[in-house]
């Protein structure tokens, strides 16, 4: 019996450019390999170091780590409240998580418009849906592609309806935006906000695997996100209401003793995915600024070809943390579909994606709400397309990317 003969391996000189990639360097590999010959894998060192790190990078009080984006809304939604008999607003344009996560704790989603230009929920989204929703209690507000949009007006709103704000921040580590009293404030800092959620996915800015982590200056908050990471329990001493159980000896909590204050998960993330993250998050920056270029970049490629395609609307008091880089396209003045012109794209080795489905008309969502009129999201979806784009990616990647759409929109 002979072995199948392997094939040569050629390397293409046109490598396969995804739309969003992880940049995982040697530093990052020693950083996780360290762990491995470590004592602790998981609920060790590295993840209150990863913490400190988070919460320096954005200037918060508090930053909880766990196993993903989604936990992280999850566990965000449960510090709130937000169960059974409350709404929260989420706009339609967003991953499936933003609204799964507080639909899961047992609230209700009120889904809000876009900017059909930007994909951003403007104050004016937020007022109709507070309208729709009678009385509202939270509002989880999407950076989408790493901008934000009017936080200032939509905080002003959101605070006169008595509604809580979670910023989903998980395109959005790194970027800032300016207040109108001219005062810098970073996204997850929550200077406007309760809370704010990043993903450290491998396509979003820095990647962990999997991992995902709150922001929150409030301590009580923070508590109850630790227990929800752990289970529902405490292990906190001042937190016990058992005593005879808890204190059987001495006056001090016996040493084995925890409770359960409700049933919970574990979305603990573990020492592996911290110590990547670490390492990772030492790199933002650098990530940022090449990311950045690299907009600048097919900024300038795709200027001539305004507006049938046209970048998202830019907002004037944001400094953007690109995640995606994300254009609108008038696929009917083409002659094409976006099936089509994905098709041929893919078919030169480039990839793209479209971000997103308007979560108002998910099966799931149309079934339980009923149809909902939200044209901008309608018209943002429709003309959506990401291109690749990652920290990696050369300027010569670009011209290749705008060169292949070129021809196939026949530009
Ligand atoms: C990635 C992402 C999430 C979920 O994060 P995971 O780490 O993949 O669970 C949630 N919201 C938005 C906007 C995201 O892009």
């Amino acid at each position: 019996m002979s072995l199948p003969a392997l094939k040569p391996h050629t390397p293409s000189a046109r490598p396969f450019l995804p739309y969003g990639r992880q940049v995982i360097e040697q530093d990052d590999i020693e950083a996780v390999c360290e762990v491995l010959q470590s004592d602790l894998l998981t609920t060790g060192p590295m993840i209150g170091r990863f913490e400190a790190a988070l919460a320096e990078t954005v200037n918060a009080r508090h930053a909880v780590v766990c196993a993903n984006g989604t936990a992280a809304l999850y566990m965000a939604a449960h510090a709130l409240g937000l169960g059974p008999g409350t709404k929260v607003i989420v706009p339609s344009i967003t991953f499936l998580a933003t609204a799964s996560a507080p639909h899961l704790n047992g609230a209700e989603i009120v889904f809000a418009d876009v900017d059909p230009s930007s994909g951003l929920m403007r104050p004016s989204d937020l007022a109709a849906a507070i309208a729709r929703a009678g009385r509202a209690q939270a509002v989880f507000n999407v950076h989408l592609n790493g901008q934000c949009g009017a936080v200032e007006e939509i905080a002003d709103l959101a605070r006169t309806n008595g509604l809580r704000i979670v910023d989903d921040a998980c395109h959005a580590l790194g970027a800032s935006f300016v207040t109108a009293g001219g005062v810098r404030k970073l996204v997850g800092e929550n200077a406007l906000s309760d809370m704010s959620i990043f993903s450290f996915h491998p396509v979003k800015a820095i990647a962990m695997g999997e991992g995902g982590a709150v922001t929150a200056n409030d301590a009580e908050i923070a508590a109850a996100l630790l227990r929800t990471r752990n289970h529902g329990m405490t292990r906190d001493p001042g937190e016990f209401s058992n005593l005879g159980d808890a204190f059987e000896t001495e006056g001090c909590a016996n040493p084995w003793y925890y409770e359960l204050v409700e049933p919970g998960f574990n979305w603990r993330a573990n020492d592996i995915q911290c110590a990547l993250g670490l390492s990772q998050l030492a790199k933002l920056d650098r990530f940022l600024d090449c990311r950045r270029r690299l907009a600048a970049a097919y900024d300038e490629l795709l200027a001539p070809y305004r507006p049938r395609l046209t970048p998202v609307a830019r907002q004037r008091t944001c400094l953007p943390a690109w995640h995606l880089y994300a254009v609108q396209i008038d696929f009917a003045s083409f002659g094409l579909t976006r099936a089509a012109v994905m098709r041929g794209l893919a078919a030169e080795g480039i990839g793209s994606q479209v971000h997103y489905f308007p979560l108002h008309r998910q099966r799931y969502y149309a079934e339980r709400y009923g149809a909902v009129s939200l044209p901008g999201a309608d018209r943002y979806y429709a003309r959506a397309l990401s291109l690749p784009y990652f920290a990696s990616m050369t300027l010569n990647d670009a011209e290749r990317v705008v060169g292949a759409l070129r021809n196939i929109l026949g530009l």
